[in-house]
């Protein structure tokens, strides 16, 4: 199938080569999940790939800097930094998330508090600063990573670092920020077009390791509470710790893309991590079917 220039545009946007095509498969469909509340609907993707086309035959090129937000643009897509370490009461591994309330329980702000205050698990003894999450409170779109790494614990904001910027690009390329609020000039954002952004872990775990299995069932629950919080319309599960974490399921990234899944009732698209594709630019098309899939999830929301 040939590219046309805005498809270009938008793999470009992405840092996927333009030089072959993409390639499309219709997946087989399977049910994923021990979990009763997690269902999976089929979606082949092929039908991303009509996505694709459909957005591709739309008027303008959304994806040139200054136009990609702008919501009059019929071809856009539809679709406290908490304290340093040393700052705080001397470190106690052991408490738990909210301490004396139920993370579950939790206002925006009490929620922000508890996370910066949390002992629960070794990770606060080698943390600069948790990281909570960024984006508008509510947001139509919840991206959800692994964990902070070195830029992230430094500037107490998540996906700051390379893997952040090719996460904005992505988000970018499908009219989606992270920005809670318009430029000076620009038109004001819908939620529609903004993303809250936030990690299963809060904590950089030392020499950016992999988060163990205790650190994420100690940290659950403010991830669980800030989807409650932000009620988004889709989830984008970017990689294995955020997929296992919420899907309850230990197969293969490769296995799980390609079709909706549920979270709480809220549609769910797995994807890599931008690390990932960082290291395997050849998934960058894979990750692209994905965002399609995503839009198209979104679009057929309802409301979307
Ligand atoms: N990777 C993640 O998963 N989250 C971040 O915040 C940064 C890198």
């Amino acid at each position: 199938m040939p590219l046309d220039e805005r498809q270009r545009a938008m793999l470009r946007e992405m840092g996927v080569p333009v030089w072959a095509p993409l390639q499309r498969e219709d997946t087989a469909v399977a049910r994923v999940g021990p979990d009763a509340s997690v269902v999976s609907t089929t979606v082949s993707t092929a039908a991303a790939s009509a996505t694709a086309e459909s957005a591709a035959r739309r008027p303008g090129d959304p994806f040139a800097a200054e136009s990609v937000l702008r919501q009059d643009d019929p071809s856009r897509c539809a679709g406290s930094a908490a304290p340093p370490a040393g700052a705080e009461a001397p470190p106690r591994v052991g408490a738990a998330p909210g301490e004396t309330q139920e993370a579950s329980e939790l206002d925006w702000p009490a929620l922000r508090q508890a996370v910066a205050g949390c002992r629960a698990c070794g990770l606060c003894e080698s943390r600069r600063q948790t990281v909570f999450g960024v984006g508008h409170p509510q947001a139509h779109w919840m991206v959800v990573g692994e964990a902070p790494g070195e830029q992230e614990d430094l500037r107490g904001e998540p996906f700051v670092g390379p893997a952040g910027r090719l996460l904005d690009q992505m988000l970018r390329a499908i009219g989606v920020t992270r920005r809670e609020s318009a430029a000076e000039g620009e038109p004001a954002l819908s939620p529609s077009q903004q993303a809250y952004i936030a990690n299963t872990l809060k904590c950089r775990p030392p020499g950016n390791r992999n988060p163990d299995p205790a650190e994420l069932a100690r940290c659950e629950p403010f991830l669980v509470r800030q989807i409650q919080l932000v009620q988004p319309r889709l989830i984008l599960a970017m990689g294995r710790f955020a997929v296992q974490a919420l899907l309850r399921t230990q197969e293969p990234i490769g296995r799980l893309r390609g079709r909706v899944h549920r979270y709480q009732g809220v549609p769910l698209i797995v994807t890599y991590h931008p690390a990932y594709l960082l290291r395997n630019l050849p998934d960058k098309a894979k990750a692209w079917d994905d965002l399609c899939l995503a839009m198209q999830t979104m679009e057929n929301a309802p409301g979307g």
